[in-house]
């Protein structure tokens, strides 16, 4: 087989239903493992598109789930004198949107809201399907620890948010957040969150509403304060965002504390074991039927864990992250699997977060533990080469060859030295990162080199950060 070929098989679930998309990729000269040529990295997030198709998904009798009303879903079970919802969107405009499309399927009261957990674009909309009734509103013990309570370095986590996300991108620069649709109306963030008033203990609950058997089993994952909600008798599950047709975002570049990578693991081998006839995610579509669900959790969880595996094993041999980060894949059998092609989380990236969640910033290797502040360093590389003047040619000589992550390293050392051209290393930063832009299908990395170039080009990012 050509090396250079890979081929995915992308079937998308639920109301796509047996609609099979085969896309024959040809992977470039691209050094990430998510850098292909920029028409097949663009064809690849369009594909992608199909999970944010906007719609109510009828998971099961009486079950529904609205897709991309915002960037995460919601969804509506039935009971027999009122419904439950689970998770609620982002703010009341757009959660409002989908309670009105959920009432053509029932008008009965809410009697339960529950929180798969509390990160912003599931809790936020509460008060929209609400009326006069007073639903109860279930959450883990640890609710609202999922960012941790730090909030000392909250300035620039919102500018680096802004960039993974792509929030100040233009239309033709936009293309989505991998597990969610781009330009979704965020200006109504957390206006009708309501506070959860019952607490799921941590050996789990089972509970009955509205004649609706539920079980609520804690799932640290993605985040702390997760938890998964299984309908014994419908077999139908909920995952919150510890499952989403995208390798989970095991880091987010965002800035976030080490997420318990083992734990996810475990979280979604636990919803494999129940065999579900239907997952629904945190975001994309449903996956319905009981092979197809059960597989897609149950190789969700392997894969997680063989990257936790494989990071470990090579620690524990002396590797260093930066080698790891190269070396560390998707086993062979899976990566083509359309829910873990790293749409939303990176391999890479997830590998250094289990090592530093492991052993903190420092490699073992003492040329580490005190290594040359970056300015001298640029001037050792420029006498190294001749010259700022030589440096220099060779970061435009990068650029030229399409060499863009060396054209970015280059770039950095130029920045630094006194006689050299700024305005010239700070273009061909930019150009570079438009250059991975085009050729990355993570989405989070795509938005994220594209905002930065962005940024950098108007001016308003200060000298500190270039
Ligand atoms: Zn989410």
């Amino acid at each position: 087989m050509n090396r250079n070929k890979i081929t995915l098989t992308f079937r998308a679930s639920s109301r796509a239903a047996g609609l099979f998309c085969l896309l024959a990729l040809t992977a470039g000269v691209a050094r990430g493992q998510t850098q292909v040529k920029p028409d097949t990295a663009l064809r690849m997030l369009n594909a992608q598109q199909q999970q944010f198709e906007k719609g109510i998904v009828n998971v099961a009798d009486n079950v529904f789930t609205a897709v991309s009303y915002h960037g995460a879903n919601t969804s509506m079970i039935v009971g027999t004198d009122g419904v439950i919802i689970i998770d609620t969107l982002f703010g009341p405009a757009s959660a409002s949107k989908a309670a009105e499309a959920f009432r053509q399927y029932s008008d009965k009261p809410v009697k339960a809201i529950i929180y798969t957990h509390s990160h912003g674009d599931h809790i936020g909309g509460a008060s929209a399907f609400v009326g006069d009734e007073k639903p109860k509103i279930f959450a883990t013990k640890s609710f609202g620890s999922a960012e941790g309570v730090n909030k000392a370095v909250d300035p620039v986590k919102q500018k680096r948010n802004i960039r993974q996300f792509g929030r100040n991108l233009s239309p033709s620069e936009s293309t989505n957040r991998g597990v969610a649709p781009a330009g979704t109306d965020d200006s109504d963030r957390g206006k009708g969150f309501l506070p959860p008033s019952v607490t799921v203990p941590n050996d789990g609950l089972k509970t009955t509403v509205a004649g609706i058997e539920l079980e609520f089993v804690i799932a640290p994952g993605e985040t702390d304060d997760a938890l998964f909600v299984w309908l014994p008798k419908e077999k139908v599950l909920f995952a919150g965002d510890n499952f989403y047709s995208s390798f989970p975002n095991l880091y987010a570049i965002r800035g976030t504390a080490y997420r318990d990578v083992l734990n996810w693991s475990e979280s979604v081998g636990k919803m494999a074991a129940l065999k579900p006839h239907v997952v629904v995610p945190g975001h994309t579509m449903p996956i319905q039927g009981q092979q197809a669900a059960t597989t897609a959790l149950s190789d969700y969880s392997e894969a997680i864990r063989s990257v936790y595996d494989q990071t470990v094993r090579g620690i524990n041999v002396g590797k260093g992250p930066n080698q790891l980060a190269h070396e560390v894949k998707i086993p062979e059998h899976l990566k083509n699997k359309p829910y873990l092609i790293q749409f939303y989380g990176s391999v890479p990236h997830a590998v250094r977060a289990i090592y530093a969640g492991l052993l903190g910033w420092y490699d073992g290797n003492p040329t580490t533990l005190n290594p040359l502040e970056p300015r001298i360093k640029a001037q050792k590389m420029s006498e190294l080469v001749g010259g700022t003047q030589q440096l220099t040619e060779q970061m435009q000589s990068a650029l030229a060859k399409h060499d863009y992550q060396w054209a970015l390293e280059l770039s950095d050392h130029v920045k630094w030295l006194d006689d050299a051209d700024r305005t010239l290393a700070r273009k061909v930063k930019i150009e570079a990162l438009r250059g991975l832009a085009a050729r990355e299908y993570n989405a989070p990395n795509r938005n994220y080199y594209l905002s930065y170039a962005n940024e950098l080009e108007s001016g308003q990012l200060s000298e500190v950060w270039f």
